[in-house]
């Protein structure tokens, strides 16, 4: 038999298994086999996913959905692709890159799908984005494998700051992306055998319901097992590392009026077969 799909989250600081509105403590379940710490399992993934073929998420316990945490709190590295939708190049009147666009959000940005939003200046955009969990070490590894040295997927926002990004030249891209709660993930990391295609996913965002972004993962311009073979031919990608793949158009900077985030507004962003992020805008700065 195939394993079952997994998702993995972080519930209050701990790993836990998702069943349907339960979480399963996997430390306690495994008998400690495993340990409480979310980040432990990227590491021991083929080992914990061999083990979680016999335990049923379904014995877990009712969970508050404010109670989960970045699903990957503590990653050795965030990598992130700009300009990787042919339609969000073009609304930023940017030429279609001809090799990935490559910068880093630095980890301490990484939130939960329920985490609030602090706005950092009048200039806080909006970017849903797929993000990839690497599930073991890839180094030059070619398209053809990629998928398998990837864990899983989850959905997650690449805020950024505009006016710290591109106040200076050049401009701040890894700065004005990392600020405090600017790096909203989960709300668990979901195993590709999940999904019917894991290459053609649906992907969007709403602001207090109203749809901004709304597009497909096939529109990207380098698909996931061709940035992670781009990576690993340039850096050594570890278990648990992120990549951030990109956001299709309706970011609020090149939109005619622009349009930022403001406080109290709701940004939810949905991935099909991923879930859903309930950041809501609070006041920040400080
Ligand atoms: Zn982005």
């Amino acid at each position: 038999m195939p394993p079952r799909p997994l998702r993995i989250a972080n519930r209050a600081g701990r790993l836990v298994l998702l069943g349907d509105g339960v979480a399963l403590d996997v430390e306690r379940a495994s008998g400690g086999r495993f340990g409480p710490d979310p980040m432990d399992v990227w590491a021991a993934w083929a080992d914990f996913r061999a083990w979680a073929d016999d335990v049923s998420p379904a014995d877990g316990e009712p969970f508050e959905r404010a109670d989960l945490g970045p699903c990957v709190p503590r990653p050795a590295a965030v990598y992130a692709i700009g300009l990787n939708y042919r339609d969000h190049a073009e609304e930023a009147g940017l030429d279609v890159p001809s090799t990935p666009m490559v910068f880093t959000k630095f980890p301490t940005c990484l939130a939960g799908p329920e985490a609030d939003l602090p706005l950092t200046s009048n200039r806080v955009d909006w970017e849903a984005e797929l993000v990839v969990v690497m599930g073991a070490r890839a180094r030059a590894v070619p398209e053809t494998q990629a998928l398998d040295r990837v864990a899983g997927y989850c959905v997650g926002q690449d805020i950024s700051d505009r006016r710290l990004q591109f106040k200076d030249k050049p401009a701040q891209f890894s700065l004005g992306k990392s600020l405090r709660g600017f790096g909203p993930i989960g709300p668990a990391v979901t195993t590709l055998d999940a999904l019917a295609d894991p290459l053609d996913l649906a992907i969007g965002c709403t602001l207090e319901g109203e749809a901004v972004q709304k597009s497909r993962t096939r529109e990207m311009i380098f698909n996931v097992p061709e940035l992670v073979a781009f990576l690993s031919r340039h850096v050594d990608l570890e278990p648990g590392d992120l990549i951030f793949t990109g956001t299709p158009a309706g970011v609020g900077s090149v939109r005619t009026p622009r349009r930022y985030l403001t406080e109290g507004e709701q940004l939810e962003t949905e991935i099909e077969g991923l879930g859903v992020l309930r950041n809501r805008c609070v006041p920040g700065g400080t």
